[in-house]
């Protein structure tokens, strides 16, 4: 669920990632569209500017050509005079073409070429009166008045033309800044935001790999233990098979035997008898412990419920552990409540509270009582063990449950403290419990209920 969330997130991540460079880079392109624009216009007002300086040079070289013809009467003048004026013409045309101007600039423009229109009419006038009457000097006085007054004007009209493109010189420069500045600001976004994702991306990436190398070795580390529980399980039933068969026969032996020396020697005398006879027992109760835990953690201890009649069944158990066990205590049996057939795994409940009476007869002085209580009620049963013991310290009460614990006060008594752990096992599979109540020297009641649909 979390890797598809993941791959969802990193989906998303991407498509939009692209979206944005799409956007970052359509901005980019318009903003360098803008500052090459810039440029260029800023390239020609530049070379309006220097358009309109030459102009009025070589207005200036045809004014004094004229005057040099005029006064030393040089036909090198006169060509020089010629060819400035047909260069005029010409920087008037390249100007023309040049000035990409608003209607009042082309206004000024134009009023400019009529005064050096104007002004040229006048030199040309100058030129051809000179070369029909040379005398005629008051007349080129006046014309050369007229000239330098038309100078006067041409002169303030390109200054308001140099002043208009100025302003328009500075306003592309302002403008080819503030798209650079947006260009790198744009730039600068697109780099920090393209590594956040890649950075975002790669951290995923490594958080799936991670996760998918964790899962993998929980999955070898599950499959390991399954197959070790599965070698546990098949050795211990190995074992217990093979220790069970001599066992039986070890008890069947000596029980053979104490019925043919009871006759003839004193009870005294068959001590020894009744020591292998208890010891074979424990073994195989070991051995069942430990069978029945390896079964558990392997998920194979079977729990096969029937509708059992428990009062009959508790009768039998008490009668059991009472004749099967060498010491004198006296194991009571107490019906409360209403109780007749419950529904439970038959061997695995007699596993458990023989184990619980065993221990009681184990943990408990001579000639004590012990008691086994049946409690109906309308939802569960319960049994109770009760003894007057040695009782369990509270701080060992909470980990009994625990495989191969024991209790800190059992002295000499034998026990592998796998007991309590099989009972557990056995009534955790009719989703049953068990709990505790102990006093140190006073006593202990184990109480364990089992659902009754
Ligand atoms: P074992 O009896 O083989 O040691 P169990 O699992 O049956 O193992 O019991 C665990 C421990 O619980 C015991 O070692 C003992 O300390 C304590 N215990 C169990 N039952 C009793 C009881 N009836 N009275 C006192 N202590 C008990």
């Amino acid at each position: 669920m979390k890797s598809v969330l993941a791959r969802r997130w990193i989906a998303e991540g991407v498509g939009l990632a692209l979206i944005l460079v799409g956007f970052v880079g359509f901005a980019a392109y318009r903003n360098t569209v803008a500052i090459t624009e810039s440029a260029e216009r800023v390239q020609q007002t530049y070379q309006i500017l220097n358009r309109l300086t030459e102009l009025y040079a070589e207005m200036a070289i045809a004014e004094s050509a004229r005057r040099g013809y005029i006064l030393l009467n040089n036909n090198r003048e006169l060509e020089r005079y010629y060819e400035s004026v047909e260069r005029i013409a010409h920087q008037l045309q390249q100007i023309d073409q040049d000035m990409d101007a608003t209607p009042i600039q082309r206004l000024r423009v134009q009023e400019l070429e009529t005064l050096i229109q104007q002004r040229l009419d006048l030199l040309d006038e100058s030129v051809l009166l000179y070369q029909t009457n040379s005398a005629n000097s008051q007349t080129q006085i006046a014309i050369t008045e007229k000239s330098i007054l038309l100078r006067e004007r041409i002169q303030s009209s390109l200054a308001e033309i140099r002043y208009r493109e100025e302003q328009r010189l500075a306003s592309s420069i302002q403008q080819a800044n503030t798209d650079i500045r947006r260009k790198i600001a744009i730039e600068l976004f697109a780099i920090l935001f393209s590594f956040t994702l890649v950075a975002s991306i790669c951290i995923i990436l490594y958080r799936q790999q991670t996760q998918r190398q964790k899962y993998k070795a929980l999955e070898w580390m599950l499959a390991q233990e399954k197959e070790l529980s599965e070698l546990k399980l098949r050795f211990f039933s190995m074992v217990s098979h093979e220790f069970r068969t001599p066992l039986s026969v070890i008890l069947a032996s000596s029980q053979l035997l104490q019925e043919i020396l009871e006759e003839v020697v004193d009870e005294a005398k068959l001590k020894n008898l009744h020591r292998i006879q208890s010891s074979a027992r424990l073994m195989h109760q070991l051995l069942m412990d430990i069978l029945t835990l390896s079964r558990a953690e392997a998920g194979k201890l079977e729990c096969h419920p029937v509708l059992v009649d428990v009062e009959s069944f508790c009768l039998n158990l008490v009668e059991d552990i009472q004749s099967g066990c060498a010491s004198n205590h006296m194991i009571k049996f107490i019906s409360q409540g209403y109780c007749v057939r419950v529904r439970f795994d038959e061997k695995l409940m007699y596993c458990a509270l023989s184990n619980l009476l065993l221990n009681a007869i184990k943990y408990s002085p001579d000639a004590t009582d012990i008691t086994l209580t049946l409690i109906g009620q309308p939802h569960e049963t319960i049994f109770q063990i009760t003894d007057q013991g040695m009782g369990i310290a509270i701080e060992d009460q909470a980990q009994i449950f625990t495989p191969f614990y024991r209790g800190q006060n059992v002295g000499e008594i034998f026990g592998s403290g796998l007991g309590l752990a099989v009972v557990q096992k056995c009534l955790e599979l009719h989703q049953g419990s068990i709990s505790v109540e102990s006093e140190v020297e006073r006593g202990t009641k184990f109480t364990v209920r089992i659902p009754t649909p």
